[in-house]
């Protein structure tokens, strides 16, 4: 439902909560962050009900001061509204984490070509999401490149989706593509952010790009790149968010 991602220099935590809280009046049943920390452990945390559970959660905890990181909150649609189901699901053995806004249609025929390929995988969710999450974890595994992992898979979706996806080897990236569902861009000083609104990240920064239809994006601290979902290079077009945070 809600999506938040950022590379840069702060406490990924504190810009993902306040995104998600800024995400809030679109209505959600379930949220949820992951963080890669200074050490490049992924960590992750989610929960069903509101944002303060999960904040609630984190409460005590030395959650890492990562500086990359996503946030989501959930309106279930396969699946119901429960801790297992809610996002970032993992793959790759945990060193990846992977969000979703939308609903993947074929993700049942997807599910099963997997379970006949990589028989182990074990599912802790009913999620149409984790199974996409399982499938970039696999592709990157072949092609060391989350671009390119994500371009792979994205490629048999179908549906509505916004994916956002992190990996413990790239600790200063996050990856993110569109299709039927939307994704913005916010661009910052020595730090950038994505969201499936602008609502996301005002508070940070009011220069933002809006993502196209099959495009994929990298952030990182100094740099954003956007291509389609060939790999193709596309060009993208800067506008100033008119909105008092
Ligand atoms: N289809 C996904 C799920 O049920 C994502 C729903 C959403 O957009 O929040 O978990």
């Amino acid at each position: 439902c809600g999506i938040v991602g950022y590379v840069g220099s702060a406490k990924s935590v504190e810009v993902l909560l306040g995104g998600l809280r800024r995400l809030e009046y679109r209505g959600y049943d379930s949220a949820g962050i992951a963080v890669i920390d200074p050490e490049g452990a992924m960590h992750t945390r989610k929960r069903a009900g509101k944002l303060k559970m999960l904040i609630d959660d984190l409460d005590g905890r030395a959650l890492a001061n990562g500086s990359t990181g996503i946030g989501h909150t959930r309106w279930a649609t396969h699946g119901g509204p429960t801790d297992q189901n809610a996002h970032p699901h993992l793959g790759d053995n945990g060193k990846l984490a992977l969000i979703h806004n939308g609903i993947i249609e074929n993700f049942a025929e997807l599910k099963r070509e997997l379970i006949e390929q990589h028989p182990d995988t074990v599912f802790t969710s009913e999620t149409d999401s984790e199974v996409a999450a399982f499938l970039v974890g696999f592709e990157y595994q072949e092609t060391h490149d989350l671009a390119l992992a994500l371009r792979n898979v994205v490629a048999r979706l179908h549906g509505a989706f916004t994916l956002l996806v992190l990996h413990t080897d790239g600790p200063g990236v996050v990856v993110g593509a569109r299709r039927n569902s939307p994704l913005v861009i916010g661009l910052g000083d020595g730090e950038n952010f994505l969201g499936s609104d602008v609502a996301a990240f005002v508070e940070h920064t009011h220069r933002a790009v809006e993502i196209g239809q099959d495009q994929i994006v990298s952030i990182r601290a100094e740099s954003v790149t956007i291509t389609d979902f060939d790999g193709n290079p596309v060009d993208s077009h800067e506008f100033e968010i008119a909105w008092d945070a």
